[in-house]
């Protein structure tokens, strides 16, 4: 344990003190005023600490007599002593005013943890969120800007430094829809495509589908899946010219079904979620292919920026050629329960609640209809800044978007209650005295549900400073969509996570941790990976290579991007007493201040080692005997040893950890190439077909139910088509071959040192 110098011996003794119950109102407020006072003192007058600490053990025995003593008032000649220590304290401080801040120790941060989580509010969190979702509040409108200004006026009531980014991209509005079908026995229906109690609402659609009008017969295509078409094509159905209709899951995001559906020659196609409630609502969601404005394409889109026009080509590839709209589950039921054709086979049947027996094409004719615009919109991200005191140019990053489909109270606004809570928190602790070593920037997203566009720009915009200073992003975007704790990290933040979850309270099971119950729950820490492509923390991850997490509780909720995921669904299923926001708002704020003020970055390397390790694993049973897996072994090892070394070297760090700039100077080099290694992972070429995605080990692959990580090498197993097989393996041991020099290249980041 590192040995701990007077004044900060004074700091302990005071702060335990303060905590002692016989202590008295008054007497506290006396030593909460020294405690302030001496944590203001420069350190290194030891003769002058020596003094205090005599004078600090003396207060020490006199306030500790037995409570009756205490409750009348202090004693005159206490009161004396602690105005004098006040005194004196008060001539040192302003005689040395610019000696530098004491530096954060491991029991100030406790100090801190325990009045982070001692300040949470349900109540407030629960005021916040009501706020938020009084009206829908759509990327591009009024009311978004007025939810705009809430956060901005938020974070500025509180003292924080504050500020906008503005950008124009291309969002995507409906104009109007229509579906009617027409059955067998000649009858025939026009839907009704609104949700009841959805006014104000913007009607269901998809963002950035082409406009069209398609009249086709129907099929039934599963999860729209590549195995799914084949398997039809197995059965001798052919989708060409159909209008095909999607159930939701099967890791499939919305956009790769509309892809999926268009390869596959369909004219059009209708994605539907299955669900027991909730069976009027229509699942709004954009099925735009990449991220980010996508006239902008690598570059931010503010205002006088260079900007493609719509017909560009590198414009039209993001766009789907059929158009496709969502389907709300009871529409889907009435169409799919009039199919013919051959019976649906066997393998789709296990999961499947809706009332589809044959998979068509037909009888059943569907006549749809969609018009939509294309508009360019101004949209603004919120930040609320608080400057680090020691090292002010590295940065933790909070982030969580802003914009919803509808009213949004899970989709994004329970995150946004949890961040407007997190900036109350944090200045009640700036009020007590606490300055972060590292600065902590709060970041409200604009435009997360037109894809992650607002993170997406800032980050194009900020790349080489988030590269070289970003020290984690921490993502919250549903923060609660029912029970259960799901977290997501880059490998070499699982060893903090687990830690912190040990210290925040389970919201759902009494005089437990939140870890208990979730490894209890869950089987194990699991922690999930973030190749996905669904939140804000994909351009930071996949783009520019920071350590990032995401975290939520609940998972799959019935009423995902309705008219009915609002403030009242959240107090009757989401979250009654605000516990499990409570909860998540903890688990958030407390992983930033550890990002922030521990004095060595609390990342382990060697977890992430084991994890390629784990994947090279996996990859082993996936493919031909054929290719060689040694490009990868090797690298491994070396990362390993690396992530070794750094594991020592941290550890040996923190025993010469007495205050002292040599150490100091070491603890900042060993941080450097803690947040370096990550970059490693990043490719100038990105991958293929993709090439904006840099990052080879997490990131969106063709075939996610197969192989969710290493991405490049995952597409190039799948990638059959236009191949022989002697390219299709030599294409996969290039890929190996490219992860293998990544790993090389974060183990030389992490050693720091040149060949
Ligand atoms: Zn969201």
């Amino acid at each position: 344990m590192a040995e701990r110098s007077h004044v900060e011996t004074c700091v302990w003794t005071l702060e335990n003190l303060r905590e002692t119950p016989r202590v008295s109102l008054k007497n506290s407020t006396l030593l909460n005023l020294t405690l302030f006072t001496l944590k203001q003192t420069p350190l290194c007058f030891s003769s002058y600490s020596s003094f205090l600490l005599s004078k600090t053990k003396k207060i020490f025995k006199m306030i500790t007599k037995p409570m009756n003593v205490l409750t009348t008032k202090p004693s005159p000649l206490s009161t004396m002593v602690v105005i004098v220590i006040l005194c004196i304290l008060g001539f040192y401080t302003l005689h040395f005013p610019h000696s530098p801040s004491p530096p954060t120790t491991s029991k100030s941060l406790t100090h801190m943890e325990s009045l982070f989580l001692s300040t949470s509010s349900n109540s407030t969190i629960s005021s916040y969120l009501r706020a938020l979702t009084m009206h829908p509040h759509l990327a591009g409108t009024k009311p978004a800007s007025d939810t705009t200004n809430f956060v901005l006026n938020h974070f500025t009531s509180l003292n924080l430094q504050t500020h906008t980014t503005t950008y124009t991209t291309l969002l995507s509005y409906p104009l109007r829809s229509t579906l009617s079908a027409h059955f067998s026995d000649g009858s025939a229906v026009n839907f009704a495509l609104t949700e009841p109690g959805g006014s104000g609402v913007v009607h269901a659609y998809h963002a950035y589908s082409p406009s069209g009008s398609v009249e086709g017969r129907v099929v039934f295509v599963n999860y729209g899946r590549e195995k799914d078409y084949r398997l039809l094509g197995l059965m001798g159905v052919n989708v060409s010219g159909c209008i095909v209709i999607a159930r939701k899951g099967g890791d499939l995001g919305r956009g790769t079904v509309v892809e999926r559906a268009e390869e596959n020659g369909a004219a059009a196609v209708l994605v539907y979620g299955e669900s027991d409630t909730w069976r009027k609502g229509f699942e709004r969601g954009h099925v735009m292919r990449g991220i980010g404005d996508p006239l902008s394409p690598g570059w931010a889109g503010v205002d006088g920026a260079e900007r493609l026009g719509l017909e560009d080509t590198e414009v039209l590839k993001r766009f789907p050629k059929i158009p496709s709209m969502p389907l709300s589950a009871e529409i889907a039921d009435t169409i799919l329960s009039s199919l013919g054709g051959l019976p649906l086979p066997l393998q789709w049947r296990g999961t499947l609640r809706s009332k589809v027996r044959n998979v068509g094409p037909g009888p059943t004719l569907l006549n749809f209809t969609y018009q939509g615009e294309k508009k360019v919109a101004t949209i603004q991200n919120v930040f609320a800044v608080i400057k680090g005191s020691e090292e002010p140019d590295r940065y933790v990053l909070l982030g969580n978007h802003r914009d919803a489909w509808t009213y949004g109270a899970v989709d994004p606004s329970s995150g946004t209650a949890a961040l407007l809570d997190i900036a109350r928190r944090f200045s009640v602790l700036l009020g007590s005295g606490w300055k972060p070593r590292r600065t902590i920037i709060l970041c409200s997203w604009d435009a997360e549900e037109f894809g992650m566009i607002g993170s997406t720009e800032w980050v194009e915009q900020n790349l080489i400073n988030l590269g070289s200073k970003a020290v984690a992003y921490l993502n919250v975007d549903c923060a609660v969509q029912g029970p259960g704790f799901f977290v997501g990290s880059t490998p070499q933040l699982d060893s903090l996570i687990v830690e912190i979850t040990k210290k925040v309270k389970d919201p759902d099971s009494e005089g437990v941790s939140l870890y208990e119950n979730w490894t209890a729950t869950a089987g194990g820490n699991n922690i999930q990976r973030l190749s996905g492509v669904d939140s804000d923390f994909a351009p930071f991850v996949q783009h520019a290579g920071v350590p990032s997490i995401d975290m939520y509780y609940g998972k799959d909720f019935p009423v995902y991007h309705t008219a009915f995921d609002s403030y009242n669904w959240m107090t009757e299923y989401g979250d009654p007493f605000f516990l499990r926001h409570v909860a998540v708002t903890g688990v958030w704020g407390l992983l930033a201040l550890h990002l922030a003020d521990d004095s060595i970055l609390p990342f382990n390397y060697v977890t992430y080692a084991n994890e390629l390790q784990l994947y090279k694993h996996m990859l082993s049973n996936l493919i031909d005997q054929k290719i060689s897996l040694h490009p990868l072994t090797i690298a491994i090892q070396e990362f390993a040893s690396a992530a070794e070394e750094a594991d020592a070297e941290e550890k040996k760090l923190r025993l010469q950890e007495t205050a002292g700039c040599f150490v100091d100077m070491k603890k900042r080099a060993l941080n450097d190439r803690l947040l370096l290694a990550e970059k490693g992972f990043l490719d100038a070429e990105g991958l293929q077909g993709k090439q904006w995605f840099k990052h080879l080990v997490f990131g969106p692959s063709n075939d996610p139910e197969r192989m969710n990580f290493l991405p490049g090498i995952s597409d190039s197993i799948t990638r059959s088509s236009g191949v022989s097989e002697r390219e299709r393996l030599a294409a996969i041991q290039h890929e190996i071959w490219r992860v293998a020099r990544a790993i090389q290249r974060a183990a030389s980041a992490l050693r720091g040192e040149f060949t």
